[in-house]
């Protein structure tokens, strides 16, 4: 398997494999890029039909973590890690565990956090080996589940995509089709179902889809039809590189604005939906609400502070400006939405004395 030849390798400052026999673990640490600061970012356990996929998974999660974190306006690089194996099966505490003494030996450079099939509780055996960990319950404060706070932030790209495209604020009746309706998929479709949208949801799991079609009056939607909906907005909140030439040929609604990662199968496909005057919220913006919560708690602990939600929350909010920003500076150079935020975010880390908050 190669590394520095891979297509999805940038200038990734580190790339780590790790195996424990004892514990079964399989698992690859990868840090982009620590211009301005520690590298931060979730772990991903998933069954990976290749270890050549859990490559390039945590090749693309990484480097899209530096760029999460830089159009943040955070003091931190980026990097990933991902555990190769069926969470339901494989994962033990001790697993974890041995996860932590891989984390350990980055001395601080690389910084997890929860992603896809790990949990606070994952992250608080993992917080036995190491304290470059984030998203624990320190005596019962942190910042716990960051779900809730991603699931505000894609909230709030969301509507300021909504307000810019189809020109309205009020999410009464606005219709929209989440894809994915775990952690924040469900928490965004509370948000938006409060304030009145109607909504269209699907998942693999019927257990998921059932609960939203009773706390949420949700339409129940098949996985390939959920892109075919007559709606205003498509939120992905599942899996990556969703948005490819046979789905977006596919949709009819004009904002796509949702918290998965990697949205993108290809770069290209953010002008494809320029093209068709489809409006496409940056992933990495309005899904960093988690990476800021867990930034706060990683300061708190630093400086032996409290964690502020209260923070948190406004700098969530404003995710609002950027995203308007965003949208003004592609009109205005004649770029995709995706290609505006990757140049803000590029000029940030690659010159860091140049660099603002958002
Ligand atoms: P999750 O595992 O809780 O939820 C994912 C959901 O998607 C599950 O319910 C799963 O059954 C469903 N799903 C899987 N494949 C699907 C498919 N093909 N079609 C429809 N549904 C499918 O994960 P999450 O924490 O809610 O994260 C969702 C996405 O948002 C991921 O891409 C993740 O990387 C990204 N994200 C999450 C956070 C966070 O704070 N949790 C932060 C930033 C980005």
């Amino acid at each position: 398997m190669s590394v520095f030849s891979h297509p999805e390798f940038r200038q990734h400052e580190q790339v780590s494999f790790f195996q424990d026999e004892k514990t079964g673990l399989k698992a690859i640490i990868a840090v982009h890029n620590t211009h301005l600061g520690p590298a931060l970012g979730g772990c991903r356990m998933w069954n990976y039909e290749s270890d050549e996929q859990a490559l390039r998974d945590v090749l693309r999660l990484s480097r899209g973590m530096t760029y999460k974190a830089a159009i943040t306006g955070l003091p931190l690089g980026g990097g990933k890690s991902v555990i190769i194996g069926d969470a339901k099966k494989a994962k033990t505490p001790e697993l974890m565990k041995a996860m932590g003494r891989a984390v350990e030996t980055f001395g601080g450079r690389y910084i997890i956090a929860e992603d896809v099939n790990t949990s606070v509780e994952d992250m608080n055996n993992i917080n036995s080996q190491t304290k470059h960990v984030v998203g624990v319950l320190h005596d019962g404060e942190g910042s716990g589940d960051p779900s809730p706070t991603t699931a505000l932030g894609v909230y709030t790209g969301l509507k300021a995509a909504v307000r810019y495209r189809l020109h309205r604020s009020d999410m009464r009746g606005l219709k929209v089709a989440v894809q994915g309706l775990g952690n924040v998929g469900y928490n965004l479709c509370k948000l938006l179902h409060k304030d009145g949208a109607e909504l269209f949801v699907t998942d693999v799991q019927q257990d998921k889809i059932a609960q939203a079609v009773r706390e949420f009056g949700a339409k129940a939607v098949t996985l390939d039809d959920i892109y075919k909906q007559d709606v205003d907005v498509f939120a992905p909140c599942a899996l990556g590189a969703i948005l490819n030439d046979g789905t977006i040929k596919a949709l009819k609604a004009k904002v796509v604005a949702g918290a998965a990662n990697n949205q993108l199968a290809e770069a290209r496909h953010g002008d494809v939906l320029r093209d068709l005057k489809i409006l496409y919220a940056p992933d990495y913006l309005i899904n960093a609400g988690g990476l800021i919560s867990v930034y706060y708690e990683h300061a708190a602990r630093a400086s032996g502070k409290k964690y502020d939600r209260a923070q948190v929350e406004a700098h969530v909010r404003k995710i609002d400006e950027t995203s308007e920003s965003i949208f003004r500076r592609a009109e205005a150079d004649g770029i995709s939405t995706s290609a505006a935020a990757d140049r803000i975010a590029e000029q940030r880390f690659q010159s860091p004395a140049a660099s603002t908050a958002a």
